[in-house]
């Protein structure tokens, strides 16, 4: 059933225009999606209320866009040469790959000797194979051993993979130095941390907000946009003192702003949940982390993640780079390098939670209850009759119009009820039909998608009428 969803969800994206496979033309390219007409539009209102919400409406946020290519000795400082990485471990029986964390064996991970390790064949237990109804059947370290001497403690060396997608630069074919397109877009953050303090007025705490693309050579792409390889994040690293246990005060803040601020877009509360982040679960750079996860189709899934990444950032890249990463108290004279309270969200994850959460279905017909801030167009406008030239030269001036403040559809195909049906099912708010009465009248009648209610609303009026049922 829920399988069911995602394919329904899947076609509906491609037959609307909101996402196709990318480079479908060619047979495509894996973990690679192209966004339609309805999509951009839907993935640039994301961005537009995330901005405005963190940096237009707050006095402790500024935003940048740093480059995609930065200087390879950035990824050495943030750790993500020797630790970004997948570990992958390969069933006997069926031969197919999976990630630990998938199976829930990342918390046994030793990052020093880079082994999985259980204190018994017990802890390590029966794990049923993704690949589909059977049990996994692992390759133990030293299993004939182990099993022959009755050894307590139980071995898998996972292989391990680099995320990080590695590109070339240079003219030159023997004189291309090897870059990384970036694996997060958190590092064009700090390593502009002095940039930022120089050019600007702002004091400690503050953020800085970035949205832009990132990479990962990511080993398992699938459950459509929500695993790619090529994304978008919207992130801020919020600055504060180094001083516990104040810091997480600001990690408790945004952790239920975001909680907060996915509700206000239009997600169903009972759909949300934290999820710590155990040790040994986390990044190389966390010192606490939670997830916000979204109950998807396939069930708990990652939508964002909030991270006390204390002072490993700008301590490295202080380090690697030699330059100073410190902030100076102009108040008290004070001197230190601060801790960084990260939000991190993907911007085609969030759209695809979106897309889920709005779906349904009423008497067989496809109604995406998109909160009208996310939805693509806003309205659309219609002339009762496509052939009455008095009715849709109306209509067109109100399409005119209403242009200039709002993505506002057309339609003058078929019947009213097969245009709202249309609109309905790319979740279009708000839909406006110029009939005959209006040619009287100056008023159109506006229909509401969820409640189906119509109301006539002067034409004048219209443009204030949407500002105050879109904000
Ligand atoms: P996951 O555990 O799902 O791989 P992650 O913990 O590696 O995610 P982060 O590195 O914390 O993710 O990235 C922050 C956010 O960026 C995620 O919460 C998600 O919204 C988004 N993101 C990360 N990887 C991808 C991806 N491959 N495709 C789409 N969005 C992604």
């Amino acid at each position: 059933m829920n399988n069911n969803l995602m394919d329904k969800i899947v076609a509906l994206c491609k037959r609307r225009g909101f996402i196709y496979p990318g480079s479908e033309i060619y047979g495509g390219l894996g973990g690679t999606w192209d966004w339609g007409p309805l999509g951009v539009e839907m993935k640039n209102n994301i961005k537009k209320i995330w901005w405005k919400d963190v940096v237009q409406l707050r006095e402790d946020m500024v935003g940048i866009d740093s480059a995609i290519m930065l200087n390879p000795k950035v990824w050495e400082a943030s750790g993500h040469v020797a630790a970004f990485a997948d570990f992958l471990v390969q069933c006997r029986t069926c031969k197919g790959r999976f990630r630990i964390d998938e199976l829930g064996l990342d918390k046994f991970y030793n990052p020093n000797t880079q082994i999985l390790e259980f204190k018994s064949y017990e802890e390590l237990g029966d794990i049923n194979c993704p690949g589909g109804g059977h049990k996994f059947e692992f390759d133990l370290i030293g299993e004939d051993d182990a099993i022959g001497s009755g050894l307590k403690e139980v071995k898998i060396k996972p292989h391990k993979f680099n995320l990080l997608v590695p590109a070339y630069l240079g003219v030159l074919e023997d004189r291309k130095q090897l870059i990384y397109l970036r694996g997060e877009i958190t590092q064009g953050v700090h390593i502009n941390f002095k940039n930022v303090l120089d050019s600007t007025r702002v004091k400690i705490p503050f953020g800085i907000a970035q949205i832009g693309k990132a990479f990962r050579n990511e080993i398992t792409p699938g459950n459509f946009t929500f695993r790619s390889r090529e994304f978008e994040q919207m992130e801020i690293q919020y600055y504060i003192k180094p001083q516990e246990p104040e810091d997480k005060k600001w990690y408790e803040y945004w952790k239920n702003f975001w909680m907060d601020w996915y509700a206000n877009s239009g997600i169903k509360k009972e759909n949300l949940r934290f999820k710590d982040h155990e040790e040994g679960q986390r990044a190389h750079y966390a010192k606490v982390a939670t997830d916000i996860e979204y109950q998807a189709p396939w069930g708990w899934a990652e939508f964002m993640g909030i991270h006390h990444r204390g002072d490993w950032d700008l301590s490295r890249h202080q380090q690697y780079s030699g330059q100073s990463m410190k902030y100076k108290d102009h108040e008290t004279g004070e001197e230190y390098t601060p801790f960084d309270i990260e939000s991190s969200a993907g911007v085609d994850r969030s759209a695809l939670f979106f897309l889920i959460d709005a779906y349904s279905e009423e008497n067989g017909r496809i109604i995406l209850k998109l909160h009208p801030k996310i939805a693509s167009y806003k309205v659309a406008v219609f002339p009762l009759l496509a052939n009455k030239p008095e009715l849709v030269k109306v209509a067109h001036k109100i399409y005119q119009d209403l242009k200039k403040d709002f993505m506002v559809a057309w339609d003058d195909r078929g019947n009213i009820g097969g245009r709202y049906a249309s609109q309905d099912e790319i979740g279009t708010p708000f839909c406006i039909t110029v009939d005959f009465q209006s040619l009287e009248d100056e008023m159109v009648t506006v229909r509401d998608r969820d409640s189906a209610k119509q109301e006539r609303v002067k034409i004048v009026d219209l443009t204030d009428y949407l500002h105050g049922k879109i904000e």
